[in-house]
């Protein structure tokens, strides 16, 4: 019995994450071969997808964090996003890749695209393990993705509900009886 269990509903097993977060990691060695790939981890949600990704790289790529977070209007975002951590190192001519773990409305992604977009990198891509793409409010184009979801609150998997459940090795939902 895990601490869990009474309190979130499995939504794709840990077994279905990995199978296509490998699938992912073999796409991204295949574009990217040959070139200077930065992967760059949008905390703290994106860290599991993140280390988990890059392992099913083949490539000698570097990693960077990036903190964070959107200023909340009531309970919805109001699209503006803080800086709360920044890169160690300049993108200037690299190839980076944004890891998110969720896109939901896409607020942060534009505001994190248009934030890269200004450093000079040689390209910037998406990968992102969820999308949901009911609540968007901008269009994002994700490369690499790995699964749609409907509109629930998932958490899991470096998803959290109040800083906690992020350690669940699945996506899951949070049970409401
Ligand atoms: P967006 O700016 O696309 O609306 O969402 C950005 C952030 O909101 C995500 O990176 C994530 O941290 C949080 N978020 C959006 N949907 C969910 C969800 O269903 N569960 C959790 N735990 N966080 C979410």
């Amino acid at each position: 019995m895990a601490f869990y269990d009474d309190t979130v509903e499995v939504m794709l097993p840990a077994e279905q994450l990995q199978a296509r977060i490998a699938e992912l990691g073999a796409q991204i060695t295949q574009d990217y071969r040959g070139k200077e790939l930065t992967l760059i981890g949008v905390l703290k949600g994106s860290i599991f997808f993140l280390t988990d990704l890059a392992r099913h790289i083949d490539l000698p790529i570097t990693i960077e964090l990036m903190g964070v977070s959107s200023y909340q209007g009531g309970t919805e975002t109001t699209g503006e996003v803080r800086v709360t951590h920044d890169l160690s190192r300049p993108m200037h001519g690299r190839h980076v890749l944004l890891v998110e773990d969720i896109v939901d409305t896409g607020l942060t992604m534009k505001f994190l695209l248009a934030n890269f977009a200004a450093r000079g990198p040689a390209s910037v891509k998406v990968a992102s393990l969820l999308e949901k793409p009911s609540r968007a409010k901008v269009k994002i184009d994700i490369d690499y993705k790995g699964f749609v979801i409907e509109d629930r609150f998932v958490v899991g998997y470096g998803l959290d509900y109040g800083d906690k459940y992020r350690n669940l090795p699945f996506v899951g939902v949070m049970r409401t009886d």
